[in-house]
């Protein structure tokens, strides 16, 4: 299986090229045509599989195929919500996002705590496509009445496990509660609990399953 079968954007394959990939990983190659076919997603794997690209890639290329709505600051919507359980790895994903989206006109952000508010909420009121979060901070901001995810299309929980072993079960539920009904979600998990069973159950629906 190369890249260009995966019938990515051409912005998207130049950034990935340009990154020296040369073919997919065993879960990009399941996961990114499962994505686009709109499937929710379960998938099972470690870091250093190639999640980050497997989740990223597809999520790219379906917010270049539609318009964004607005959010209620009249700056363009949150369309796809990325939660992880720890600001390094937010920071991590967010450039991602960036790396591969070089070539695309998509705004993202990462959003986490211990740092200041003001500029997140500024950045927020201006509008993002993408926004990579640790539930927390998110709740914080949308609590302040600074949030707004009414607009999310694609949710991605990532490393949802540690997300549960840290204790973000409670902010993840109410986060879910937040953003749409109609959305695709995709949860990504190393292991596999009853809590996390739970909750993929509860936010899935008809999920592919992957397990690299
Ligand atoms: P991840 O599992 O997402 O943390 O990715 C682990 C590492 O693999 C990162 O440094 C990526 O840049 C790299 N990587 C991701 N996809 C590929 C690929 N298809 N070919 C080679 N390296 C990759």
């Amino acid at each position: 299986m190369t890249f260009d079968e995966l019938k990515l954007a051409p912005a998207i394959l130049k950034a990935v090229r340009e990154q020296g990939y040369e073919n997919p990983t065993p879960i990009q190659a399941q996961a990114i045509p499962a994505v686009l076919e709109g499937h929710d997603l379960l998938g099972g794997a470690q870091t250093g599989t190639g999640k980050t690209a497997a989740f990223t890639l597809p999520l790219l290329h379906k917010l270049t195929m539609a318009r964004s709505a607005r959010n209620k600051w009249g700056g363009y919507g949150v369309r796809a919500l990325v939660l992880t359980p720890t600001r390094e790895l937010a920071a991590q994903v967010e450039e991602s996002v960036r790396t591969y989206g070089k070539y695309l006109q998509l705004a993202s952000t990462v959003i986490f705590g211990g740092v200041g508010m003001n500029p997140q909420i500024e950045r927020m009121k201006k509008g993002v496509d993408i926004l990579v979060a640790t539930p927390g901070r998110l709740l914080d901001l949308q609590q302040q009445g600074f949030m707004d995810l009414s607009t999310v299309e694609i949710l991605v929980l990532d490393e949802a496990d540690r997300m549960l072993d840290m204790g973000f079960l409670p902010d993840v539920k109410k986060i879910l509660a937040l953003v749409p009904k109609e959305k695709q979600s995709l949860l990504f998990s190393a292991t596999f609990s009853d809590e996390i069973r739970d909750l993929a159950n509860n936010l899935l629906r008809d999920p592919r399953s992957i397990q690299v």
